[in-house]
């Protein structure tokens, strides 16, 4: 029972892991023996949490929002390894207005990044381990954002919800070549990016929604990363897993 959890040895592409819940999956995984490819634009950050890594720890340039940064990406990867067995797509962004304020730039922005750039490096994932007739764990990570909507957030909701159809769709197809594709819709989790706007008084307002009553920490999602990572969930795919507090349950 004790190996039931285990990602020993196995090699996960982390997108995003530049900040925030990347940051903190490389760590957790890392911690539980696995290597990693961390991979974002901002290179520096990537070399620094390398420094706080055990194990096989490989740092890559990654834009998902070029199709050609994500082909040198994958080719690369190739190069260093032939192919990785999970792939947390994490990378994501966002651009808050109103729906009446929004305009191409920003939608397509949002759209680029959070829908077109998961699907791009799952794509590509996806093609090398079917060339080379390997299984493997896909992790996007959603929002229970792709499941309800907020003010404010049209595009990025739409974006994730493009994202739970896309990680169900692909589960359907690759279930039979062993390929299981998963999604984490996180509910809020206090990261350094919005730790200033929950100390605000709207903020504090907002966490009485939650019926948890509290943010989620960046810690609440090792359980549920370490559960798709690994064969514990061997029966598991096309879920859509919300680690929310209850906040999709509140009441109406
Ligand atoms: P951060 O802003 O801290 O992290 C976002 C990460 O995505 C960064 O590492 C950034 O790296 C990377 N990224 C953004 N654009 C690109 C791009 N074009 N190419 C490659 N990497 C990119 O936010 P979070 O950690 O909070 O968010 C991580 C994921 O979790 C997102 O998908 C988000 O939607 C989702 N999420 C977060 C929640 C929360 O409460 N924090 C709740 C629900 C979902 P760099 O800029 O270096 O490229």
């Amino acid at each position: 029972m004790n190996n039931l959890f285990n990602v020993k040895g196995k090699t996960a592409i982390i997108t995003g892991a530049s900040s925030g819940l990347g940051k903190h999956f490389a760590k957790t995984l890392s911690k539980a023996g696995a290597n990693l490819i961390i991979c974002a634009r901002r290179m520096q950050n990537l070399e620094d949490l390398k420094k706080e890594l055990e194990g096989e720890v490989h740092v890559l340039p990654l834009d998902v929002a070029s199709e050609e940064s994500v082909l040198n990406f994958f080719s690369e990867v190739q190069n260093l390894i032939g192919s990785a067995d999970i792939l947390i797509n994490n990378a994501g962004t966002s651009d808050p207005k109103k729906f009446k304020d929004l305009d191409e730039e920003s939608w397509k922005y949002v759209l680029e990044t959070n829908l077109n750039g998961c699907y791009r490096v799952a794509k590509n994932f996806t093609d090398a381990l079917l060339r080379e007739k390997k299984p493997g764990s896909i992790i996007n990570i959603a929002s229970i954002l792709g499941l309800r909507v907020g003010l404010n957030l049209t595009s990025y909701a739409t974006a994730k919800a493009g994202l739970v159809q896309l990680t169900k769709s692909m589960a359907l197809e690759l279930a039979r070549s062993n390929i299981r594709v998963n999604a984490i819709a996180p509910g809020y989790i206090l990261t350094e990016i919005n730790e200033d706007f929950f100390a605000t008084e709207e903020g504090q307002s907002y966490i009485k929604n939650i019926p948890m009553n509290r943010l989620g920490l960046e810690s609440d999602l090792d359980g549920i990363l370490l559960l798709l990572c690994s064969d514990a969930s061997s029966f598991m795919t096309g879920s859509i897993i919300p680690v929310d507090g209850g906040h999709l349950i509140n009441p109406l």
